[in-house]
């Protein structure tokens, strides 16, 4: 049941112990690097002055920016002698940022993603094919390392090559597998051309899907376009990368690992921290690395803490599905719509294929959204009537969702531009 069964499911109040000692360790270690030296002086903050966790509120954040500024090596704490690697953000938003890691790191990381992986019940045993790129990208070398130490064998056949991957599936019997979801649902467009039933042909039984927002909807869809239990898995490089937040088999929101993040949700616009229960941006501090802590790193992301105990047994928290960053959000016709929402409803209509793009555009002074769906090859071959038909059931069902009305183009499968990494599902051509 448990990789660290101690760690996991450690009473709240041990757990709070352990935080606060390791928050003060951090903070003592931060104080080495030459950006939070500087930053710990303009604020007059000692550490040896933070007694309790809510001590933290008094600590200013670390932002994407603040790391661009100190770019290259302004948070790192120890000799670059000791530093063994460095991993950098996929740049979906922005320069890229850059994170560095001693050995101890290393290993630490690789433990928090076997503690995952197992806790999605993969085994020794099993055999885990890594689907994604490896490199500067964290989920390659991340769950890699991850998966040696679980001791699974494990492929690492990197992203994209669709008919190889499914080659390497069938030659060694791959179980496992790590995807991201928009992948996945092209990857089957392929098993289906080359007359394969993942279901039937191979012996898959765990996905482990994440690294970009994505529905209910899509899980589900995955789930039994490939016959296997699939799995929430939530990170950014900053912190490690995978392993950060995880499901448990309940698959009601990803345990956060406590042990070694302390996790606030705060309102992005005031900046204030909210209550358990509340949404807003999860603002992370790491509590048990050494190469480079990062204190209140503003992540953007948006989810809920759900501070229920979770029937696993595990004690650490969970947080929500992330809805996006909160610069994800887009305004059309003063309305405020997350690309999750039309995930949702898109991957609720069985009609719909594997890939769709949403396009904003302005025309005439005003700003209209373009839903272009690919959908399934045997209504393009059915009447006009019916994709009539269609066409407004996905208008309506967008529209009662979004409350403003889109003009959706349904496409014939295969035809919108198809994306190895992190899928780019918005296009916004508006000018500011
Ligand atoms: P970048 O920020 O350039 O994309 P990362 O590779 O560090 O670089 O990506 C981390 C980000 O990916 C997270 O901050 C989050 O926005 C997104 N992400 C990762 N895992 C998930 C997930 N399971 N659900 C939703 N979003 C995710
Ligand atoms: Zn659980």
């Amino acid at each position: 049941m448990f990789w660290e069964k101690q760690i996991e499911t450690m009473p709240v109040k041990e757990l709070r112990r352990l935080q606060i000692r390791r928050l003060k360790k951090t903070l003592r270690q931060a104080a080495k690097s030459p950006a939070y030296s500087k930053i710990f002086k303009e604020h007059r903050v000692s550490p040896e002055k933070i007694k309790t966790l809510g001590d933290i509120r008094s600590l200013p954040f670390t932002t994407k920016e603040d790391l661009r500024e100190n770019f290259p090596y302004g948070y790192i704490t120890i000799p670059l002698e000791k530093i063994v690697r460095l991993h950098s953000s996929s740049g979906t938003t922005g320069r890229a940022t850059a994170v560095f890691h001693s050995t101890k790191d290393i290993e630490g990381w690789a433990n928090l993603v076997a503690r995952s992986m197992y806790m999605a019940g993969v085994r020794k045993g099993d055999v885990f094919q890594n689907m994604v790129g490896y490199g500067l990208f964290t989920g390659g070398l991340g769950f890699q390392y991850g998966a040696e130490l679980l001791g699974a064998l494990t492929i690492p056949s990197g992203s994209g090559n669709s008919k190889r991957q499914i080659g390497l599936m069938k030659d060694f019997g791959t179980t496992v597998i790590h995807i991201i979801p928009s992948y996945a649902l092209l990857l089957w467009k392929v098993f289906e051309e080359i007359g394969l039933d993942p279901k039937k042909d191979t012996k898959l039984r765990i996905a482990l899907v994440g690294a970009e927002p994505h529905s209910e909807a899509t899980r589900q869809r995955i789930e039994e376009m490939y016959g296997v239990d699939a799995f929430n898995s939530y990170g950014l490089s900053e912190m490690n990368g995978p392993g950060v937040a995880f499901e448990c088999p309940e698959k009601s929101g990803m345990h956060f690992w406590e042990d070694d993040f302390f996790v606030e949700v705060i309102d992005p616009k005031t900046q204030k921290v909210l209550p358990d229960g509340e949404e807003g941006e999860l603002v992370f501090t790491t509590l048990n690395r050494e190469a480079m802590p990062l204190i209140r790193y503003r992540s953007k992301d948006l989810a809920t803490i759900f501070p229920e105990p979770c029937r696993c047994g595990r004690t650490h928290r969970r947080i929500s599905r992330i809805k996006g960053r909160s610069d994800d959000m887009f305004i059309l016709k003063g309305v405020n719509i997350f690309p999750l929402q039309i995930d949702t409803t898109l991957m609720n209509i069985p009609e719909v294929g594997t890939n769709y793009v949403v396009i904003l555009e302005r025309v005439n002074f005003e700003d209209r959204m373009i839903v272009r769906v690919e959908v399934r090859p045997e209504i393009f071959k059915g009447d006009l009537w019916q994709l009539e038909n269609l066409q407004r059931k996905i208008a309506d069902a967008l529209r009662s969702e979004l409350l403003v009305t889109p003009k959706v183009e349904l496409v014939e499968p295969d035809t919108l531009p198809k994306s190895e990494g992190k899928a780019m599902r918005v296009i916004d051509r508006r000018e500011m």
